[in-house]
C-alpha cells in the first residue's frame, strides 16, 4: 500500500522502551561496578536486537552476550562497538561464524575447542574462550574434577586463548547461586591459575539469579563478572520475582487489537470434546459476558506470558485468537488492548514474524541510537 501513514498503528505490536532498558542497565552496572564486577548485557531475550544492544552499550555494559551466533552477527553488522560474547557453546556447524563474529565464546567440549582453534588458524586469529564448569545445575559445563586435564589439553591448541572460567546456575536444575557455589567457582579458578601459572581475566559467576548473592556478599573471591538479561528487562529479582528497587518494570509491552466484541455465554454450549490442541478445556460459569477476540494467538506468543494491563481476564486462546472477558472496561472493535509481558512472553513475541517491533524513547539513552 502506498497511501499508508504512520498515524494508524499496526497490530499486534511489541513496544520496546529503550529508555527503560538504558536506565536499568545503567543502574545495575553501577551496582556491580561498585563491587568490582563487570557486566555482560544479555540480548537473547530480544533476539539480539541492535537497538537494545546499542542502548545497553550506551549505558555502560562492559560486554554484550547472546546465545545465538546469528544474533551476535546481527549486532556486529550493525556496527555496535562492544565486545561480543557467545554464551552457548559453539556448534560444529557454525565454528566459522563463531570465530568471525564473536570476540569470546563459552565452551565445554574439548573437541569443539580443538576445531575452533583450527578455524581460528584459517582466519588468522586468536579466539578467546571461557571454559564453563558445571557446579550442579546440570546444564552446560565440564565437571569440576575434569577441569584440570581439559585445561592441560586445550593449552596445546595454539589459536585459542583461555581467558577465564564461568558457571551457570538457576536454569535447568534451578540450583541457587549461593556463597557455597561461588566459593567453589573461585576455588577452581585459583587452583587452575596456580597449576598452569595463569592470570584469568574473567571469572563469570552467573546470571540474574546471582543478584541476591551479589547484593549481600562480603566475599566475592575471584568472581569478577556476571551476565545479566532477564533482570534488565523485567526489573525483577529472578529468584523470587520481587521488584528491584530503582529498576523499572515493563521495558516491553504487547499491544493487540480487538477484532470481535460480543456479549456471549461464558460456558460453551453442546457436548464437550477436545479443543484445537487436543485438550479438554475447563471454563467457569460467570453467566453472559462481554467477550473480546484479539487478533493474536498461540503461534505468535506464549499466552501464559501475558497479563492484561486493564482489568480484564484471558479466558481462552487458539492459534490465531485470544479471548478476553473485558469485564467492565470500555472497549470497542478496533481498540488496542495492552499486556504486560513476562521475559518468556517477550522472547516469544520478539520471535513472531507477525508481531511488529516498535522501539520507543531512543532519545532517552543519552547517546543517540541511530539504526
Ligand atoms: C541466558 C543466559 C544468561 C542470562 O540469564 P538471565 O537470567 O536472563 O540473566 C547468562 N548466562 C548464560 C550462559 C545464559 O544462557
Amino acid at each position: 500500500m502506498t497511501n499508508s501513514t504512520n498515524t494508524f498503528p499496526s497490530f499486534p505490536r511489541i513496544e520496546i522502551d529503550l529508555g527503560k532498558i538504558y536506565r536499568n542497565t545503567k543502574r545495575l552496572r553501577k551496582l556491580f561496578q561498585s563491587k568490582g564486577i563487570s557486566m555482560m548485557g544479555v540480548t537473547k531475550g530480544v533476539l539480539g536486537s541492535p537497538q537494545v544492544a546499542a542502548a545497553m552499550t550506551a549505558a555502560g555494559a562492559d560486554f554484550l552476550a547472546d546465545s545465538r551466533i546469528e544474533n551476535i552477527k546481527k549486532i556486529r553488522d550493525a556496527g555496535i562497538r562492544n565486545s561480543l560474547v557467545l554464551i552457548r557453546t559453539p556448534s560444529m556447524s557454525n565454528l566459522e561464524q563463531v570465530v568471525k563474529y564473536a570476540d569470546i565464546s563459552f565452551n565445554s567440549e574439548l573437541e569443539i575447542i580443538r576445531m575452533l582453534s583450527e578455524e581460528a588458524k584459517i582466519q588468522n586469529k586468536i579466539h578467546h574462550i571461557l571454559l564453563m564448569v558445571d557446579l550442579g545445575d546440570l546444564r552446560e559445563g565440564i565437571l569440576p574434577e575434569d577441569m584440570a586435564h581439559t585445561f592441560r589439553r586445550l593449552l596445546t591448541f595454539d589459536h585459542i586463548k583461555p581467558i577465564g572460567i564461568g558457571t551457570n546456575l538457576g536454569c535447568v536444575g534451578a540450583i541457587l547461586p549461593d556463597q557455597d557455589k561461588m566459593d567453589e567457582l573461585s576455588g577452581i579458578a585459583l587452583a587452575l591459575e596456580k597449576k598452569f601459572n595463569l592470570d584469568f581475566d574473567l571469572i563469570s559467576g552467573g546470571n540474574s539469579a546471582n543478584y541476591p548473592w551479589v547484593k549481600k556478599t562480603e566475599r566475592l573471591g575471584r568472581i569478577n563478572n556476571l551476565r545479566i538479561g532477564e533482570m534488565i528487562f523485567t526489573g525483577r529479582n529472578t529468584v523470587d520475582y520481587e521488584r528491584i528497587d530503582g529498576l523499572e518494570t515493563d521495558t516491553s509491552c504487547l499491544v493487540t487489537e480487538v477484532i470481535e466484541l460480543k456479549q456471549k455465554d461464558s460456558l460453551p454450549r453442546g457436548t464437550v470434546s477436545t479443543d484445537a490442541f487436543g485438550d479438554v478445556p475447563a471454563f467457569s460459569d460467570r453467566g453472559s459476558i462481554k467477550r473480546a477476540i484479539l487478533g493474536i494467538g498461540r503461534q505468535d506468543v506464549l499466552i501464559q506470558g501475558l497479563t492484561p494491563v486493564a482489568d480484564m481476564e484471558i479466558i481462552g486462546s487458539s492459534s490465531d485468537h485470544v479471548i478476553v472477558d473485558i469485564k467492565g472496561t470500555d472497549v470497542k472493535v478496533g481498540d488496542p488492548i495492552r499486556f504486560h509481558l513476562t521475559y518468556s512472553g517477550q522472547l516469544s513475541a520478539m520471535a513472531s514474524t507477525y508481531i511488529e517491533k516498535v522501539y520507543l524513547n531512543a532519545n532517552q539513552t543519552e547517546k543517540r541510537i541511530n539504526l
